[in-house]
C-alpha cells in the first residue's frame, strides 16, 4: 500500500478507509491506554493525528517502538481514517501499527568511533530563535516556519509562470555568466577559472592579468539582472520575462540585501511607463491574491506568530488603487515633512537625492497610506537604460513602493533612441564597444519598451512577514556568509 501525502489525508472524508502515511513526528502524547502521535509530512501546514489505543490487540506489535518514538523520528503508520473526536481536525487515523524508519534521539548517543556519535535531535519541541535555526539551516525545514515560508515560495513561483503565461509572455532563460554589468553598479562576482592562488602570488604582478587567456577570453561575472539580454528578446517576441537568479557583491549587511536572489523581470514592447506601472500592480494584486486563496493555513501561521495583520495588509493592497507621485512630488513632501519635524528623518530629503528606506516608509505610511509609486526619478541616480525625459533632467523611471517594505519593485520604460541612450553611455564613460549588441535594438526597428525587476525573495518577505531576508531563502548567501 503506497502512503498518502497528509495534505491528501486531511481532505478525504472518514469512512474508515485503510490508510498509510510517512512522515515526521512532531510530537507525542500519552494519555492512559492512547498514545497520539502527530506526525508531519510538509506537503502542508497541518500535521495529521494518529491514535493508538493501546487496549486494542491490532496495536500489541507497535508498544515497543511507541515508547521509544521521540520527536524528529521518522516512521510509518498504518491504520484507518477516521471522524476525529478532537477539535481542531475534521479527520485522524485510528492506527494499527508503526514502522520506525529513523531514529532522532533526544539524548546525546555517544559511540567509540567519533563520527557515529550522534548529538541530540536539535529541533525539539520548543520555539527556537531565527538566528539558531539559521545555523542548522539544513535542517529548518522542519518547522513549522521554514516549512510554511518553502511552501509559499513554491505556490508563488508558480503564480508567477502563471501570471506571465496566461498573458502572452514567453520565459526568456537568460544568462547567468555575463561580460557586462548590467546596472553599471559594480557590484559583481567575477568568475574565471584563473588559479586566483597563483596569481597572488605575484606571477604576474608586473605585466597584469591577461584575461584573453581566462575561460571565456575576457573578464566575465555572475549576471546582476537578466534585463538588457531580455529587452533583446522582447524585441521579437513583444512580451518575455525572466525568473531566475542573480548575484550582487554589495557589501550592506542589511535584512533587505542578498549576495544571491532570484528575480523577476517581465519586458514589454510597443510599451511606455503607464503600462509598466499598469503591469507592476496587476501583477502584484494577483500575486497576493494568490497567496490569500492558495496558501490560507500557512498564512494564517504568519499572521498569529510571525507578524500580526500580514492577512489584513494584503487584502488591503489587493483592494487598493496604487497612488502614483512624481519624484519631484515626493521630494517636496518629504522636505515639508521634515521642517514641520526637525528629528524626522536621519537623511534630510534634497531634490537629487536617493531615496533611504525611512524616506519611503513616510511615503507609504504616511503620505499615500498604501502602495505608492513614484516616477521620474533624477537620471543622476538611476541606470543608464532609463529613457530620459523632456526636462532633460529626469528618467522615466518607477519604484513601487510597500508600506513595512519600501522597494518591492524597480523599474523604467528603457530609452529607444540611439542617439540619446549613446549619449547617455558616453556621459557615464561606458564603453560603447561592449554594447553593440544592445545598441543595435535601437539601430534596428527600434520600438518603446519597459519593463520592471522585482526581487523574488523581497516579494516573500512582503507576503510571510517574515523580517530578514535570509529566513525566506532556503541557503542564504550574504557577506561572510555561504554555509552548506
Ligand atoms: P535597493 O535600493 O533595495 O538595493 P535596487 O535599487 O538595487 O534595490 P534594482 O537594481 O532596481 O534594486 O533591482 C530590482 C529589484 O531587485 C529590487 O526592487 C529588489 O526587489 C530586488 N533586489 C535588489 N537588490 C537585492 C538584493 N541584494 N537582495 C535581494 N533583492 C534585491
Ligand atoms: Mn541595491
Amino acid at each position: 500500500m503506497r502512503a498518502k501525502l497528509v495534505k491528501d489525508i486531511l481532505s478525504e472524508s472518514p469512512l474508515s478507509q485503510e490508510v498509510k502515511v510517512s512522515g515526521w513526528v512532531r510530537t507525542k502524547r500519552d494519555m492512559k491506554n492512547l498514545v497520539f502521535v502527530e506526525v508531519n509530512d510538509g506537503s502542508c501546514f497541518a500535521g495529521i493525528q494518529c491514535t493508538f489505543d493501546l487496549s486494542r490487540g491490532e496495536t500489541a506489535s507497535s508498544h515497543a517502538a511507541l515508547a521509544a518514538l521521540n520527536t524528529g523520528a521518522s516512521i510509518e503508520i498504518f491504520g484507518h481514517l477516521v471522524a476525529s473526536p478532537a477539535s481542531g481536525q475534521a479527520v485522524e487515523i485510528a492506527a494499527d501499527s508503526l514502522r520506525l524508519i529513523g531514529e532522532a534521539p533526544s539524548e546525546n548517543r555517544t559511540a567509540d568511533v567519533p563520527y557515529l556519535e550522534i548529538p541530540a535531535y536539535p529541533l525539539q519541541k520548543k520555539r527556537h530563535s531565527l538566528e539558531f535555526l539559521r545555523e542548522i539551516a539544513h535542517l529548518r525545514p522542519r518547522t513549522n516556519t521554514f516549512g510554511a515560508v518553502a511552501r509559499v515560495r513554491s505556490r508563488m513561483s508558480f503564480a508567477i509562470h502563471q501570471y506571465f503565461q496566461e498573458r502572452g509572455f514567453q520565459y526568456i532563460h537568460t544568462p547567468i555568466i555575463t561580460a557586462g554589468d548590467a546596472e553599471g553598479a559594480g557590484a559583481m562576482f567575477q568568475v574565471t577559472t584563473f588559479n586566483i592562488d597563483a596569481l597572488a602570488k605575484g606571477r604576474n604582478r608586473e605585466t597584469g592579468v591577461n584575461y584573453a587567456k581566462d575561460f571565456f577570453g575576457k573578464k566575465t561575472y555572475l549576471t546582476v539582472s537578466g534585463q538588457l539580454e531580455a529587452e533583446t528578446y522582447a524585441t521579437a517576441l513583444s512580451r518575455v520575462y525572466t525568473f531566475g537568479p542573480t548575484f550582487r557583491a554589495e557589501n550592506s549587511n542589511t535584512a533587505r540585501h542578498l549576495a544571491e536572489f532570484w528575480m523577476i523581470e517581465p519586458e514589454m514592447a510597443f510599451a511606455g511607463l503607464e503600462d509598466d506601472m499598469a503591469l507592476a500592480e496587476d501583477f502584484l494584486k494577483y500575486i497576493f491574491n494568490t497567496a490569500l486563496e492558495n496558501c490560507a493555513s500557512d498564512l494564517a501561521f504568519f499572521d498569529s506568530h510571525i507578524e500580526k495583520g500580514i492577512i489584513e495588509t494584503l487584502t488591503h493592497v489587493v483592494n487598493s488603487r496604487f497612488a502614483h507621485i512624481s519624484y519631484t512630488d515626493a521630494i517636496a513632501e518629504l522636505e515639508k515633512a521634515a521642517a514641520a519635524n526637525a528629528g524626522l528623518f536621519e537623511f534630510a530629503p534634497h531634490w537629487g537625492c536617493d531615496l533611504q528606506s525611512e524616506h519611503e516608509k513616510y511615503l507609504t505610511e504616511k503620505t499615500a497610506g498604501g502602495p505608492v509609486i513614484v516616477t521620474d526619478y533624477p537620471k543622476e541616480i538611476k541606470a543608464f537604460y532609463m529613457k530620459l525625459n523632456d526636462d532633460g533632467k529626469t528618467v522615466r523611471a518607477m519604484d513601487v513602493l510597500v508600506p513595512r517594505l519600501g522597494e518591492i519593485i524597480g523599474g523604467s520604460q528603457r530609452e529607444d533612441d540611439l542617439e540619446k541612450l549613446c549619449k547617455r553611455m558616453l556621459d557615464l564613460g561606458m564603453n560603447i564597444e561592449d554594447y553593440g549588441w544592445y545598441l543595435d535594438l535601437r539601430r534596428y526597428g527600434t520600438v518603446p519598451h519597459s519593463g520592471f525587476g522585482l526581487g523574488f525573495e523581497r516579494l516573500i518577505l512582503y507576503i510571510t512577514g517574515m523580517a530578514n531576508i535570509r529566513d525566506v531563502i532556503p541557503y542564504p548567501r550574504a557577506v561572510g556568509q555561504a554555509n552548506f
